[in-house]
């Protein structure tokens, strides 16, 4: 069957939301970008999202063919998660009626648990195949849990795995998601696909470190960290700077950016302790908050070396992006990172989140130029395979396998 037109659900943030606080972040780049993909293969998309202000259209055309339609689901504010749980069945209500007055959609595709609910509502009542990403699970990130960080609600656990049980095409990003979707949920084999997210690889490319440098204000020609992440306990950026401190006291001429902001409920909190601890010890770090994505290329095209010692990551597109620009990754050996990097290839996985061992790996990249040079052409090598260009005809696939 052709498909024409694809609804996609993601309730709780905006695809034209700026990802690196808040809630938005990977799956606002994800969802937009398979928007665009599949824009291209001539397939409108319509999302969905809940309203978060007065003052937001009903619905903008963002490009021909590509709708965001905003849904009055509880107060028109950003809300919690938390707090926008029990708003979730007026959302689903409303987003079924809408697509049963609007021109037919040949399947849903959601986006989150939250939206996997709504997901989950919409094929009950209309039969529509119901296509889920999760981006993350709960019971993931239980395991991974740094034990001060707060856990996740049952209500996510529960719903997570009726969707699971009901949908007609879970996309896992890695065989690592799709491992725990059979060991935690009990996922049907045949309703799983890995498929992994691309990134426009004409944008992330390789450029003049010291333009980019100009570009982000930053002088000289010293050797710089970068971090670029939602700023919550999960992305480690503990660990990174407890890394950077041991390697800022072996070599005066190093800097660390950190890009991103607060996000989730232990965000603010984990960002002032972030702060402190870099006060505290007096390291060259400057703390940028979110940047615009197109913005982020002049990081990656700027820093030495990005360090991502997440403790869990379905899947990583700042791993993704950065070595897209040539830049080498030294990461966590955990989730979505484990694919995403090739060790001692495209950049170096560290097990366990010690500082002294992400350290090691950092200091070598920045005092061995053979081994930089290597861990770049064979980033912007491995990153190949994460192109929008190479995944739409998968997404394309299981897509008409949904609808089939
Ligand atoms: N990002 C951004 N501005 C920021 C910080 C992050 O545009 O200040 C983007 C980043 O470029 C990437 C996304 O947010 O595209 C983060 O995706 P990732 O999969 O690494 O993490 P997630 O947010 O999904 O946990």
């Amino acid at each position: 069957m052709v498909i024409r037109r694809i609804a996609f659900l993601s309730m709780h943030t905006s695809p034209l939301g700026n990802p690196g606080s808040g809630d938005a972040g990977g799956l606002n780049v994800y969802v937009r970008g398979l928007a665009l993909a599949m824009l291209g293969e001539g397939i409108e998309v319509d999302v969905y999202t809940r309203r978060t202000n007065d003052a937001d259209p009903d619905v903008i055309e963002v490009v021909e063919g590509c709708r965001v339609h905003h849904i009055a689901a509880g107060p028109a504010a950003p809300l919690s998660i938390a707090d926008q749980i029990p708003w979730t069945r007026t959302f689903a209500e409303r987003v079924i009626e809408r697509l049963r007055n609007e021109p037919t959609v040949d399947l849903v595709h959601s986006h989150y648990w939250l939206s996997g609910w709504v997901g989950a509502l919409a094929k009950r009542a209309l039969g529509l195949p119901h296509v889920i990403s999760f981006h993350t699970l709960g019971r993931v990130k239980e395991i991974n849990r740094r034990h001060d960080d707060q856990p996740e609600p049952l209500v996510r656990i529960v719903t997570e795995t009726e969707v699971i049980s009901e949908a007609d095409c879970i996309i896992a990003s890695t065989s690592d998601e799709a491992d725990d979707l059979l060991l935690h949920y009990g996922a049907r084999p045949e309703s799983l696909c890995i498929t992994p997210p691309g990134v426009d690889r004409t944008r992330f490319s390789p450029g003049p470190p010291r333009v980019a440098r100009g570009r982000i204000g930053v002088d000289g020609d010293a050797p710089l960290v970068l971090f670029i992440g939602r700023i919550q306990p999960l992305k480690g950026l503990d660990v990174a700077l407890e890394a950077f401190a041991l390697i800022a006291n072996q070599s005066l001429d190093v800097r660390m950016l950190v890009v991103g902001g607060a996000s989730g409920s232990s965000g603010e909190s984990e960002r002032r302790r972030a702060r402190s601890y870099a006060e505290q010890h007096h390291l060259p770090v400057d703390f940028r908050g979110p940047v615009p994505h197109a913005d982020t290329v002049d990081y990656y095209r700027a820093a030495d070396v990005i360090m991502m010692p997440s403790r869990s990551e379905s899947f990583g597109l700042v791993a993704v992006e950065a070595q897209s620009c040539g830049l080498p990754v030294v990461a966590a050996d955990v989730g979505g990172l484990a694919h995403v990097i090739e060790d001692d290839v495209s950049g170096i996985l560290v097990k366990g989140w010690a500082p002294e061992d992400h350290a090691a790996a950092v200091t070598r990249v920045l005092s061995d130029e053979d081994l930089a040079s290597r861990l770049s052409q064979g980033a912007r090598e491995w990153s190949e395979q994460f192109d929008w260009k190479v995944s739409v005809d998968r997404f394309l696939e299981l897509y008409e396998g949904a609808v089939g």
